[in-house]
């Protein structure tokens, strides 16, 4: 063997030995409660824990942003401005033209003026009731995106009227989130910003990341969706919810036509696509509108795909997801229907 194919052999299985590493990685992890939530985010590579600590300090920075208890928040602030003009962060501008913009697309389903009623229902404060027709009459009507008026980075809302930001904050951090990865040169990183995913790249070893979706009628997973570079985020009945004196079930996520919690038929709907903001908007938007409406949209609107679970059991996927969506344990004999 000469030296210049000695050489090669050498080449290769230093190329070997370093993916086999790369692929054995211990990633750097860290886990946070931060907008209600608990959050698990882990990062391969060399710089995976210092872009872990600047993901949490900008979580932690959002969080202040955007919460509506928080009397230091720039949502704070706009929900007690009295009708004035308030200026925001490029942040909190870019996440409301998102909920605006979705909202515009899904008629209305999604609706971040909705808070009031929300509280009403005592979902803010954990005291639950079912308020009478007279007074959600009179909360509806401040309730309605399109008073709320946005050019640039000021936010402007009538007297009465309040935004809140929960339907689209976590997928919109997982956005920021995904470039401060970028930024630090992690190419493989998977953020679990509670049940809304940001995956970053692929697996170190080129393999997708595996993504579980929680059985909404369980404690289990029902399935799972292999997923390269995207986000993917679920909204459920079954992740907040009160039994009302009538024994009925009343859940966090609010119809803003009728104001009252939304019984669309589904059980979850799971979004997927490049935009973690785009994703959240999406599923609870599609959480209201039920599964022939968010299907219509599905087939107008290219840049996604979903998995609904509706009341009755049966799980949808669109076609889009047809190579990547698992059923897992009890579930592998059911049936799937695919959108198309
Ligand atoms: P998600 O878990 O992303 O579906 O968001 C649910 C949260 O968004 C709720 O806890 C409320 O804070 C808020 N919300 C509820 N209903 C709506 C709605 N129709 N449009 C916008 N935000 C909503
Ligand atoms: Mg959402």
């Amino acid at each position: 063997m000469n030296i210049f194919m000695k050489k090669i052999l050498c080449f290769v299985f230093a190329a070997i030995i370093f993916t086999g590493c790369t692929a054995n990685a211990v990633p750097a992890e860290k886990n946070v409660f931060a907008m209600d939530t608990y959050m698990k985010l882990s990062a391969y590579g060399e710089n995976g824990e210092k872009a872990l600590n600047a993901a949490a300090e900008k979580i932690a920075v959002l969080e202040g942003l955007w919460s509506v208890t928080d009397e230091g928040s720039e949502i704070y602030a706009v929900n007690r401005s009295g009708g004035k003009p308030v200026t925001v962060s490029p942040e909190t501008a870019a996440a409301l033209a998102l909920s605006l913009q979705i909202s515009e697309v899904t008629g209305g389903a999604l609706d971040c003026t909705v808070y009031p009623v929300l509280a009403e229902w005592g979902f803010t404060t954990g005291k639950y009731q079912i308020p009478d027709e007279e007074r959600l009459a009179a909360l509806l009507e401040n309730i309605g995106y399109e008073n709320v008026s946005l050019s640039g980075h000021t936010v402007t809302v009538p007297d009465g009227t309040q935004i809140d930001l929960g339907a689209v904050g976590k997928g919109f951090a997982g956005d920021v989130l995904a470039e401060i990865m970028a930024e630090n040169g992690v190419t493989s990183a998977l953020l679990d910003l509670g049940g809304n995913i940001q995956a970053i790249g692929a697996k170190p070893d080129g393999s997708p990341w595996r993504i579980g979706l929680r059985d909404p009628f369980g404690e289990g997973i029902f399935a799972a969706l292999e997923l390269t570079d995207c986000a993917a985020v679920t909204s459920g009945g079954y992740e907040r919810y009160f039994i009302g004196e009538d024994g009925e079930r009343y859940c966090h996520i609010i119809d803003p036509a009728s104001g009252k919690p939304v019984r669309s038929g589904l059980a979850s709907a799971t979004v997927v696509g490049d935009s973690g903001g785009l994703c959240d908007a999406l599923s609870t938007a599609i959480f209201v509108m039920g599964l022939e409406n968010a299907s219509d949209l599905w087939r107008s609107q290219p840049d996604f795909e979903m998995v609904l679970v509706a009341e009755d059991g049966e799980i949808y996927i669109t076609e889009g997801l047809e190579n990547s969506f698992h059923l897992m344990g009890e579930f592998s004999a059911k049936t799937v229907t695919i959108i198309r």
